[in-house]
């Protein structure tokens, strides 16, 4: 086992930093935890840089060229990532880029790659995930909107929420159910949806941070091609739950999480509380060092299951590991900034005392988010018992 960069490697990060140094201003980032609201201006911005980073082919180096790819391996896409998540760039469409592309290019008909993996390459489209439902989101084979084929279409009925972007979003993807006479596993289908499809519609939800960040979605007898099926009729459980594989297993958070750490070493350098530095107080650099360790466990974790997708395997009971410790791991993190800050950390950002440019309240607040979005903590637990350990399914 080698846990070195190979010189290409090294020198791509290289590159993609110099890139991003000239485009992404100095300063904090904007966006750090996934709730948190993005201004219109904003989004235009990470759009625009989005678009620059296709152009380079940078979105998605790792897929096929023939479907707009380089060609070019897992690893390199993961430090592509990385850095981006470390500079807090929004409006790149990860759904599209680190979770439906990859099961397109898994489960998907030919039509379905030339058609949709360019687009995604391209950075022209954006995705949302339509799963959850208001009965089903631990048990989310409990789903119950209803596709009902009627010659080469499906029509779908039903609901869905807490979609994540579904109102910026051009297409979805999402699971429905086929058949409803089936075990409830065994009756679900695999859907790509076309956001501006006629009775489709969105509505938003505004979350505790009065940011709109996610929605519900309504189907009113939506006519979707049969061809937009992905995988097998009925056996959409199995695409989606390798979805959601991809979905947990991804390098943002910890990347994330150094550059807040830094801005917290730094701040701890700079503050003094009792007449000293807060850096020199012992158990604020004990609890430094130790959020610093479980960071580098995060990122280590998520790129084993980078080396496990260059042979070509595919993660399971190791995605929810990285979920389960990652996101707990965010939430120490604002935990941690809020006792650091102080009463001064639940001042707002146009506060002229807001220390760290008043950020830690709201991604305090979101970082709640971070155990139930992706599937919660103890479904986690419960998979990670199952499948990891061998223990007998739970209740
Ligand atoms: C910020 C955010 C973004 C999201 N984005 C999307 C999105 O884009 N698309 C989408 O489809 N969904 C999205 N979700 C929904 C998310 O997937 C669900 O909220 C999640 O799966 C939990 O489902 P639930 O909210 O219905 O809670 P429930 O399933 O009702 O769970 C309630 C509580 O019971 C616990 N529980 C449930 N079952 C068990 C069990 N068997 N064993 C032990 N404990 C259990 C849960 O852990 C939880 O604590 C998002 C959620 C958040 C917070």
């Amino acid at each position: 086992m080698d846990f070195r960069f190979t010189p290409e490697e090294e020198a791509f990060r290289q590159e993609v930093k110099a890139f991003l140094d000239q485009e992404v201003p100095p300063g904090p980032a904007r966006r750090r935890f996934l709730g948190e609201a993005v201004s219109p201006e904003d989004w235009a911005a990470a759009r625009e840089l989005s678009r620059k980073l296709s152009r380079k082919g940078w979105l998605t180096m790792a897929w096929p060229k023939e479907y707009g790819g380089q060609g070019r391996s897992v690893m390199e896409q993961m430090i592509m990532g990385e850095e981006l998540a470390y500079r807090g760039v929004g409006g790149v469409d990860y759904m599209g880029i680190r979770m439906v592309g990859p099961i397109i290019i898994r489960f998907g008909t030919e039509e379905q790659k030339r058609t949709h993996l360019p687009r995604i390459a391209r950075g022209e489209v954006i995705w949302c995930e339509g799963f959850s439902e208001p009965g089903s989101g631990s048990d989310l084979a409990s789903l119950q909107t209803q596709a009902v084929a009627d010659g080469d279409y499906y029509i779908i009925n039903g609901q869905k929420v807490w979609t994540s972007g579904a109102h910026r979003a051009d297409w979805c993807f999402m699971m429905a159910r086929t058949d409803p006479n089936a075990p409830k596993h065994r009756g679900i289908s695999f859907i790509l949806v076309d956001m501006k499809t006629p009775g489709l519609t969105v509505r938003p939800i505004i979350n505790m941070l009065k940011a709109h960040e996610f929605n519900e979605v309504f189907f009113d007898n939506v006519r979707v091609p049969r061809t937009n099926l992905v995988g097998e009729e009925n056996r959409g459980w199995y695409v989606g739950a390798a979805l959601l594989d991809y979905e947990r297993s991804g390098i943002e958070a910890p990347a994330t999480a150094r550059r807040i750490l830094e801005e917290l070493v730094e701040y701890a350098r700079e503050t003094k509380r009792g007449g000293r530095p807060l850096a020199e107080d012992p158990i604020t650099r004990h609890k430094l060092a130790r959020m610093a360790v479980e960071i580098e466990v995060g990122r280590l974790l998520a790129y084993r299951v980078g080396w496990m997708q260059s042979r070509g395997l595919a993660p399971n009971i190791e995605a929810s590991i990285i979920k389960l410790h990652n996101s707990e791991l965010q939430q120490r993190l604002a935990n941690l900034g809020m006792e650091l800050l102080g009463p001064l950390g639940q001042l707002v950002p146009d506060s002229p005392w807001a220390p760290l440019h008043g950020r830690f309240a709201s991604m305090y607040m979101a970082s709640v988010n971070s155990t139930i979005a992706a599937g919660t903590s103890e479904v986690q637990r419960q998979i990670i018992a199952q499948r990891g350990l061998g223990l007998p399914r739970g209740a």
